[in-house]
């Protein structure tokens, strides 16, 4: 995927992890069509204990 195809973010997926390979080239946005949210907590309770699953580092 080039810098142009990342430009086609998709708008209902705010993300700012700009070192992950999906994140946009262009703006705060995700490039997949969907993400999974999943958490590393036995009982979350609040936003830091939830994480992208979909997330794969930039080579
Ligand atoms: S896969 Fe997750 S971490 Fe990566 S850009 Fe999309 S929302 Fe952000």
């Amino acid at each position: 995927m080039n810098d142009y195809q990342n430009c086609a973010y998709n708008k209902h997926i705010e993300c700012t992890v700009s070192q992950c390979q999906y994140h946009s080239a262009c703006d705060n946005y995700c490039t997949l069509d969907k993400i999974k949210v999943t958490t590393h907590e036995a009982n979350p309770t609040m936003c830091q204990c939830t994480d992208c699953s979909s997330f794969i580092a930039k080579a």
